[in-house]
């Protein structure tokens, strides 16, 4: 699981994604791949997981959220490794030109000049939680309660339509990771919201690459039973989750991934055994 990729020299200092992990540098993503390579394993996208199941030297290599440097860097340094991989934008930020509240967020915590125990809390600790777990519409208040001013511009933009177009026509898969990233078993969430969130998102998709989406992602990797029978019904066919417990059920082929943070490659190797 990867979301954010850029060139070290791109990447500036002090940067809330590298700190949580959404953020590693091109060089990072390239010396995954090229240890990929070395140890045999072939590339495949989600879901032609099911279908490869016997082989055991397959990886599935996910980018979540829809990050146009997903597009400017991820995908050139895929090709250079004959790598495919699935992409999960999340589809308001991508069709509105806009961005989600979580980066506004991130951009306001890096320009304020915080000491470790209040950049901790804001990036991992109970102020983040506090935000991450609020609706989308009320992290727009959130943020005005926290930060006063917003900055003008946003320092991060998402893949156009287009791109998605061209990600999709270079042989990449493009799930789905909802409309809005709300988190689907939130307690502001509902089944109808719930479906507009997996429908629009799965239609919007569709129409703009001309085939089918198959794969879903759940936002921070939130389910349920419920959620996956719902993610069933509206005609995906798998879904993409963080971690589940053993024997925990669902309605579809879903998949557990390793979260790819900066500098994680000896936690790498020991989750696949090399
Ligand atoms: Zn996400």
């Amino acid at each position: 699981m990867f979301h954010r990729v850029l060139p070290q020299k791109l990447i500036n200092q002090p940067n809330a994604y590298s700190v949580f992990g959404t953020l590693i540098s091109l060089e990072y993503l390239e010396i995954v791949l090229s240890l990929l390579k070395k140890e045999g394993y072939e590339f495949v996208s989600i879901s032609e997981l099911e279908e490869q199941s016997e082989n055991e030297k397959i990886v599935a290599l996910t980018f979540d959220d829809g990050y146009a440097d997903n597009f400017e860097y991820a995908m050139p340094m895929l090709k250079k490794y004959n790598s495919t991989a699935t992409f999960f934008p999340v589809v308001e930020p991508c069709k509105n030109n806009s961005v989600l509240p979580l980066d506004i967020y991130y951009q306001c915590v890096d320009e304020m000049i915080l000491n470790e125990e209040k950049k901790f809390d804001f990036i991992k600790g109970k102020t983040k939680q506090l935000f991450y777990s609020a609706e989308p519409k009320m992290q727009m208040n959130l943020l005005n309660e926290l930060f006063g001013q917003l900055p003008v511009n946003n320092r991060v933009s998402y893949m156009s339509d287009k791109q998605l177009k061209q990600l999709s026509d270079n042989g990449f898969e493009i799930g789905s990771h909802g409309m809005t990233h709300s988190l689907l078993t939130a307690e502001y969430m509902n089944e109808e919201k719930v479906l507009a969130e997996l429908q629009q998102s799965k239609s919007w998709l569709e129409k703009t690459i001309g085939k089918n989406v198959k794969a879903y992602c759940f936002p921070s990797g939130k389910f349920n039973l419920r959620m996956s029978e719902l993610v069933k019904k509206v005609g995906y066919q798998s879904a993409c989750l963080i971690s589940k417990k053993e024997n925990e059920k669902l309605a579809l082929p879903s998949y557990d991934r390793i979260f790819v943070k900066p500098n994680s490659l000896d936690e790498l190797k020991f989750a696949l055994k090399i």
